[in-house]
Parts: C-alpha cells; structure tokens; sequence
C-alpha cells in the first residue's frame, strides 16, 4: 500500500514519472548496492530497461560486475574498455541504459567528479545517488535525482514534488 498510494495520487493529478521501477527490482537492486559497499566504498550499476512511453528499469547491472577494479579507490572509476561486454549484452537482450545509480558514504550531493563525469553523457539522463551507503529507506525525496544538461552542467530534481522516478507498480508502459 506504500507504493499504491503514490502511483494513485500521479494518476489524479496527471504527472506521470519518466522512470519506473518496480519495487521488488529496486529493493533487491538497491540491498546488492549495499552489500557492495562494505560499509566504506562507494558502489553503483547501470540500470537497464527498455525505453517505451516511460523507461522501465528492469536491471541492475553492477560496475564491479562490468570492472572488476571499479569500486577500489573507494569512488567509482570504470575502464572504458570494459563497457564492450555491457553494450555486447545491451544488443543482445534489446535493454538500454535508461539510468544509472551510485552510493555515497553519508550525503547524496553530486561531488565534483560527478558532475564533471556523467557515466552516460546523453541530454535528459537521469543519475541517482543514494546517501549513507544505501541503507536508509532510498525512496525518492531521500535521494540524489539528477538529470544531465549536456555540457557538464545538471538539473538537481532530488526534491521536486513529483519525482522523475517512481517506484512500484504503474499502469502502462
Ligand atoms: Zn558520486
């Protein structure tokens, strides 16, 4: 009924979101994140889907799964020349990068690096960060929402009443 509500409410009022991901996927998804961290690293993962009327988020797939160095310095740095087996299985399964989503150690501002390095450099990405090494509840309004500009330069909609990203079940693709 928690996630029921929400998707009710943007039914009456019209605001349909632009990402979607169903609560099982996000919880499972966002659990694996944490684990990764051992509690003093960062981690993160590309998010999969098709892209239709909304973009569905239907996997994660890990950095460390991609690269297995990425998450050692303790921030996410990933070798460009291991992303070939993930547009390998993105030709292969149909699935798009709809997203992408990391874990800070306390806050979700995006730091430096972050704005500097979009992992996906397209107009219109959306990257979330999720704060305290993904522990706490991770539900939109407690997390890092940010949607890439071009050019380096971002839109923080972490606290927009209507996130773009709603979780749980939603009526039409
Ligand atoms: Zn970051």
């Amino acid at each position: 009924m928690a996630y029921l509500l929400p998707t009710l409410v943007r039914l009456v009022i019209g605001k349909s979101p632009e990402l979607i991901c169903s609560k099982d996927i996000w919880d499972a998804g966002v659990t694996e994140l944490h684990r990764r961290t051992f509690g003093r690293r960062e981690s993160g993962a590309f998010l999969l889907g098709k892209k239709g009327r909304m973009r569905r988020i239907e996997k994660f797939v890990f950095y460390d799964d991609i690269d297995p160095c990425a998450l050692d310095s303790g921030i996410v740095i990933i070798d460009g020349r291991r992303l070939g087996a993930l547009w390998a299985h993105c030709r292969d399964t149909g699935y798009e990068v709809v997203a992408d989503v990391h874990v800070h150690p306390r806050g979700y501002r995006q730091s430096k690096s972050d704005k500097a390095n979009p992992i996906i450099a397209e107009k219109g990405h959306v990257a979330l960060i999720l704060p305290d090494f993904a522990k706490g509840s991770n539900q939109p309004g407690k997390i890092g929402v940010f949607r890439y500009l071009g050019d380096r330069k971002w839109s923080d909609q972490s606290a927009t009443l209507f996130s773009p990203l709603h979780l749980g079940w939603w009526p039409w693709r």
